[in-house]
């Protein structure tokens, strides 16, 4: 009976019980990696800048339109600083089709509005608007930093990075004590903070002989002084609040990894990093970092661009085949983060079908809510696909549901990919407190990912 119940029934089992000795150790390693990929990148145009210079030092040359590439050539072409394709030509005409992986490099985060320099109360602040779908109570008092750039009147650039050194100071926004939280307290969760009182505190401090604004001025002097900006230059700039500090081990036993932006630059890094020091592929290996799907995945750096035609174009082109052809016989791994299964929120979660901690890279037929409405709902061959490949890869992978039926939901850019006449399906890393300040992912199945790019890369 034992035997036909291991030889008939599906019996996932935690990672750890078949991790090797070595693997455990090239685990440790790359999670060192990518602990410091996290620290250097905290938005998607930081991502962009840290990949280009990246795949320039392993070799990849900027793709230009007609331009000649050759079997092993390794070429990116960066769209606009925000987002970044890069491919590695395999031996096969692209006529084939591509392998492809596509991760998104924004995070949720607090943007600086275009006029945001205020004083209140002798407080100076700048306002902002949330970017993505947040948990506003979530973001006050913790610490906070600003990364960025600003285009002054001249044309020249500034990059502003402020909260992450050591020696830096870091911003805030306030919450109410509880000692009057009476009126508060009795509010929903999404009323307690609101979207106007996420206000950043700069500074308290008034200019010396000044009348009105005191504090204002004295913070934009420093700014000023520091990055040689005036306000009006904010209307061109791109400044994001986000939360400061770096990629930290979690648990006494250090098997999870904390940090801001695990969704989705852990699989962004999952798939860049197989993709910079790969031989010949059979099928050429597509890596994508966008930009925007935390809103749709719009605008000209977001997955639903023709950026991505137009790159891919100019690789069809250099081998006289039809883009479209192309499209119809590719394959991608749309690889974006899951909710791992929380014992703590247990009701909003079907156990049978929820992707769990340390039980490898979580492969997701369908995403989207209501019915699945919005998912690309992968067909049972582009299941098989991925798990046959997966399996002779020796990668460990476990399925996934985004919660209960109607409890909610969510997106990637799977569908954006479908929508183009390519084969996709979702798969990446379980994620604890999705879309918080801090995440919290599992080290084993932030590998896994990484393996399960490789072999999809090579399938
Ligand atoms: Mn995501
Ligand atoms: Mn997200």
């Amino acid at each position: 009976m034992e035997e036909l119940k291991s030889k008939l029934l599906y019996a996932p089992k935690n990672g750890y019980a078949s991790l090797t000795a070595e693997q455990r150790a090239e685990m440790e390693s790359y999670c060192k990696r990518y602990a410091a990929f996290m620290d250097a990148c905290k938005t998607e145009r930081e991502a962009t800048a840290w990949a280009v210079e990246t795949a320039k030092a392993n070799g990849f040359q900027e793709m230009k339109p007609g331009m000649a590439v050759k079997p092993g050539d390794k070429v990116y072409f960066n769209n606009r600083n925000k987002s970044i394709l890069l491919a590695v030509i395999g031996s096969e005409s692209l006529e084939n089709g591509a392998n492809i992986c596509a991760a998104h490099v924004d995070s949720p985060r607090m943007d600086v509005k275009p006029n945001p320099l205020y004083e209140d109360a002798e407080i100076a602040y700048f306002k902002t608007h949330y970017y993505g779908g947040i948990k506003k109570y979530q973001w006050a008092t913790v610490p906070l930093a600003i990364h960025g750039v600003v285009y002054r009147k001249d044309g020249t650039v500034v990059t502003v990075t402020i909260g992450e050194d050591d020696t830096d100071p870091v911003l805030y926004v306030s919450d109410l004590l509880i000692h009057l939280s009476a009126d508060q307290m009795q509010k929903t969760a999404a009323k307690v903070i609101e979207g106007e009182q996420l206000n950043v505190i700069l500074g308290t401090e008034p200019l010396a002989d000044t009348e009105s604004d005191a504090v204002k001025l004295h913070v934009m002097k420093l700014l000023n002084e520091k990055y040689g900006i005036i306000e009006e230059d904010f209307l061109s700039a791109e400044l994001t609040v986000v939360p400061a500090g770096r990629c930290r081990e979690v648990g006494l036993d250090r098997s999870l990894l904390g940090a801001y932006g695990h969704d989705d630059r852990v699989c962004a890094y999952a798939e860049i990093e197989p993709l910079l020091t790969m031989g010949t592929p059979k099928h050429t290996a597509v890596c994508i970092l966008a930009d925007k799907e935390e809103i749709g995945s719009v605008g000209v750096s977001g997955m639903q661009s023709q950026a991505f035609e137009y790159f891919m174009e100019m690789l069809c082109d250099t081998q006289g085949v039809k883009l479209s052809r192309c499209f119809a016989n590719s394959f991608c791994l749309s690889a974006d983060v899951s909710n791992a299964f929380d014992p703590n929120f247990p009701e909003v979660s079907d156990r049978r079908n929820n992707c769990k901690l340390n039980y490898g890279v979580a492969i997701c037929k369908y995403t989207g809510s209501r019915g699945k409405s919005g998912a690309s709902d992968a067909s049972a061959e582009a299941m098989g696909h991925v798990r046959t490949t997966l399996d002779n890869a020796g990668v460990l992978w476990q399925t996934a549901t985004l919660g209960k039926v109607d409890q909610g939901g969510g997106g990637t850019v799977a569908a954006y990919m479908a929508n183009r006449n390519i084969v996709t399906v979702d798969a990446g890393v379980p994620v604890i407190s999705m879309h918080a300040p801090i995440e919290v992912v599992s080290k084993l199945d932030c590998y896994m990912t990484m393996l399960a790019c490789k072999a999809i890369y090579l399938a």
